[in-house]
């Protein structure tokens, strides 16, 4: 059995590797060769902590496994991070273990990575400007990842919080492009595509707010209850999602659904897109949203890729198991 800790992920693991393995793993679900097991989510009762399982099975890369973790509040105060993963993968022909792989990094990745596919596949060609909602966690890699898709060149921001923004602004000067942190109307009326990255439980952005021939990555929204945008703009986007029955029950699209605005036949796989039997975006004025809620499969497409990237390196730690 192979081990990857999660001190080695950063220098393993680049963006594009994900990006790569991810939108593998997006064509394979949507052609029904690859699929995620019902997930499990606990609040389990101690340190405040919700717990669960993302698990499935990819029949063309034969990544078997699952991801353990969840969020435990109080970890900030001891030094940790407050959501902590934990991938295993299994020998899908003998079902023995076959790796543990550190998935805090991981998540983040994959997670920027999904936004990053949306971008690419979905998104105006002459996408200029980059709106980006939410300033915690995952909000530097989501705009890091989405940086290479287009030629930007300016991001605008706005978090609850604005003294939070610095740190995106700090991503933006690193490739070089300028930053400003607005309201929301401006940053609707100027973004070309826009990721929503916040844990809101209200929608954040309006569909008024929204100009025609905007991208949305909506990315925040992975539980029931959980809002970033108005529903009526579900209404009159193009949606897309990594897997629908999770877009319908825990994603963004959960409360257009819920109001009648949106039916699942009404959403699209992006792995139709990628695999060519979706058109994706039809014209220049379509609002496209990309409803990212997160999937097991994910997971397990990022953790062999640091399994066959530590191999290759040398750094994977045997252990006779
Ligand atoms: P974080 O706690 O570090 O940051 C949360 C962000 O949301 C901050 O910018 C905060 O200011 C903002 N926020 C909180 N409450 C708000 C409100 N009521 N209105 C507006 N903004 C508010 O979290 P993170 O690690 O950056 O994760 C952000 C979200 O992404 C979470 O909801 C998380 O569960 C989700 N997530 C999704 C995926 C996926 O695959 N789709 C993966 C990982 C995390």
């Amino acid at each position: 059995m192979i081990i990857v800790p999660e001190r080695e992920i950063a220098t393993l693991v680049s963006p594009a590797d994900c990006f790569t393995a991810i939108e593998k793993v997006f064509a394979s679900m949507a052609k029904g060769t690859a699929y995620n097991f019902p997930v499990i989510r606990e609040a389990i009762g101690h340190a405040d902590a919700l717990y669960g399982f993302k698990s499935g099975f990819d029949r063309e890369t034969l990544a078997l496994g699952l991801k353990s973790g969840g969020f435990w509040p109080g970890n900030v105060e001891k030094g940790l991070t407050n959501h902590q993963s934990t991938i295993f993968l299994f020998d899908a022909d003998s079902g023995r273990c076959r790796a543990i792989v550190g998935g805090n990094l991981l998540t983040a990745l994959r997670t920027a990575a999904a936004s990053a596919i949306s971008i690419e596949h979905l998104a105006r060609p002459d996408s200029r400007i980059l709106g980006v909602i939410g300033a915690g966690h995952q909000s530097t890699f989501q705009l890091r990842a989405a940086l290479d898709q287009r030629h930007f060149e300016k991001v605008v921001g706005w978090n609850i919080e604005p003294s939070a923004l610095g740190r995106l602004e700090a991503v933006a000067a690193e490739k070089g492009i300028p930053f400003e942190s607005v309201d929301l109307d401006r940053l609707g009326a100027v973004a070309d595509v826009i990721i929503t990255i916040t844990s809101s439980f209200a929608p954040i952005l309006k569909a008024a707010q929204v100009r025609p021939g905007t991208h949305l990555a909506c990315m925040g929204t992975d539980t029931k209850g959980k809002q970033e945008v108005e529903a009526e703009l579900l209404a009159k986007a193009s949606v897309f999602t990594d897997e629908i029955a999770q877009a319908i029950s825990i994603g963004e699209a959960q409360h257009a659904v819920a109001q009648g605005l949106l039916g699942a036949s009404d959403i699209v796989a992006i792995g139709s897109v990628i695999n060519g039997t979706h058109p994706g975006r039809r014209s220049p004025e379509d609002i496209t949203l990309f409803d990212g809620t997160g999937v097991g499969l994910q997971d397990l497409a990022v953790a062999s890729t640091a399994v066959d990237l530590a191999i290759a390196r040398g750094v994977a730690m045997e252990l006779n198991f």
